[in-house]
């Protein structure tokens, strides 16, 4: 089945509101960074974003478990190799975690390779009686809290551009190269075990599936899935002028594709069925996602489907919601039951992160592991009563230690929170406590 556009279509959002659109210092300039991203190769393929809708149409029937996740916010001097090396790397161990304790196949989606833009609850940031513009991303302006840095300046929309290239490039040959070789699981954990109870529980699992293997191949099984790993790319779609240069219509199917990630979502901020997102993103044939906060009615719901998939082809549409752990229970049942008495093909990730996020004394925002887990085991536990199947989570994490999410295997509290707090945005697990995420989320996955 195919959404047919016409060619205006791409541009129709033009005339719609668009929110959390920075104001650019120079429009001029913007036009000619926009022409220039557009002259750009692109980042991902048609072939691959297809490939993808088939893998969340698995999801959407309940063969397959989606794993999305990265930064809250990318930075470009954090595109570099080692750290993306350790995101990449804590979302592998964290996937065979899955895969071999919950015995279900997962799509591996990082939140990487372009997610530089942030939407913001207020325009500017207030310390002591300065004000400058709010920070949106490296996509947009600069951390420092200094009026230089915070000017918005269409440049930055090039530099995210490379710094994606630069860190696809990498996970394409850490995931195709031979890193991702499950006779490697034991390696990905090397510099972690000692130091870490997630680290020796992941230990332990390394070693049966080692024995896995090896028997496998005693038996003359060696499948390529055991070589290398399908990774894909996802960002918020934020910025219209970004997402709509990198634009482009696929010479075999003659269908527009956003060329800048396989898969992208519309935030909280920017879901209004009249905005010029939906609109956008409504035109181009990636696998596309909506994230659904608690205040998001049923009939939204159905209205956001009828837009962004009316055709009910499955893997086109993913629904990742964000209600929070103390609200998951009441406000997920009437959305997904109305959802699938429709009778619509939707993929259901749960991002147990933004609904959880609270501000800690000393002024530093954070989130409880423990919420963060109470928040998933309500999604498996709703869904499970409905008889309908979770389909993966969302969230935020890094492959480094830092301290930014209290909880977990360290017992990480508030007051340790100063000790390595370097988000640029939100507080992301760190690699124990995703680890710790992954083991549960798989039990609760067997149930
Ligand atoms: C995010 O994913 O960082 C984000 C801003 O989420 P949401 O749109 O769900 O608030
Ligand atoms: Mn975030």
């Amino acid at each position: 089945m195919s959404t047919s556009s016409a060619p205006g279509d791409l541009d129709a959002w033009r005339g719609l509101p668009a929110l959390q659109q920075p104001e650019w210092d120079d429009p001029d300039e913007l036009r000619a960074v926009a022409a220039e991203l557009a002259g750009q190769p692109p980042l991902v393929f048609a072939g691959e974003c297809d490939q993808l809708r088939d893998r969340l149409a698995d999801v959407a029937r309940g063969e397959a478990f989606v794993l999305q996740g990265g930064d809250c916010a990318e930075t470009f001097s954090g595109s570099n190799a080692d750290a993306v090396k350790n995101k990449l790397q804590t979302l592998l161990q964290m996937a065979v975690v899955l895969t071999y304790a919950a015995s279900v196949p997962v799509v591996k989606i990082g939140r990487m390779a372009g997610q530089f833009a942030k939407p913001r609850s207020k325009p500017t940031e207030v310390r002591g009686d300065v004000e400058l513009p709010a920070y949106r991303g490296d996509a947009v302006n600069g951390f420092d809290f200094d009026a230089d840095s915070r000017r918005n300046d269409p440049s930055r929309l090039l530099k995210a551009y490379h710094c994606s290239a630069g860190t696809l490039n990498l996970c394409r040959a850490f995931t195709k190269g031979g890193y991702a070789d499950l006779r490697q699981v034991h390696a990905w954990n090397q510099d972690f075990v000692a130091q870490s109870p997630a680290g020796r529980r992941y230990e332990r699992l390394a070693g049966e599936i080692d024995r896995a293997m090896t028997f496998m191949k005693a038996c003359g099984v060696n499948p390529d899935a055991f070589h290398e790993v399908e990774f894909y790319s996802s960002h918020e779609a934020l910025l219209l002028e970004y997402e709509r240069a990198l634009t482009r219509i696929d010479s075999l199917s003659g269908l527009p594709y956003d060329v800048s990630a396989h898969f992208l979502w519309i935030g909280e901020r920017t879901r209004q069925l009249d905005g010029a997102h939906v609109e956008f993103l409504r035109h181009i044939r990636n696998p596309i996602g909506v994230k659904l906060g608690p205040t998001t009615s049923a009939d939204d719901a159905l209205a956001l489907i009828d837009r962004l998939n009316p055709h009910h082809e499955p893997g086109r549409l993913t629904f990742i919601t964000r209600m929070g752990a103390g609200r998951i229970r009441d406000a997920l049942p009437p959305l997904i039951d109305k959802v699938h008495r429709s009778g619509a093909p939707v993929a259901w990730i749960c991002d147990p992160m933004h609904g959880n996020t609270f501000e800690a004394a000393g002024g530093y925002k954070t989130r409880r592991l423990d919420d963060v887990l109470d928040e998933v085991a309500g999604f498996f536990e709703v869904h499970r009563a409905l008889g309908t199947h979770p389909g993966g989570i969302h969230i935020e994490f890094t492959g480094d230690d830092v301290t930014e999410c209290v909880g977990g295997g360290h017992g990480l509290v508030e007051d340790d929170l100063h000790q390595r707090y370097e988000t640029a945005c939100d507080p992301r697990l760190n690699r124990g406590q995703s680890l710790d995420l992954a083991f549960m989320v798989a039990e609760l996955y067997r149930k």
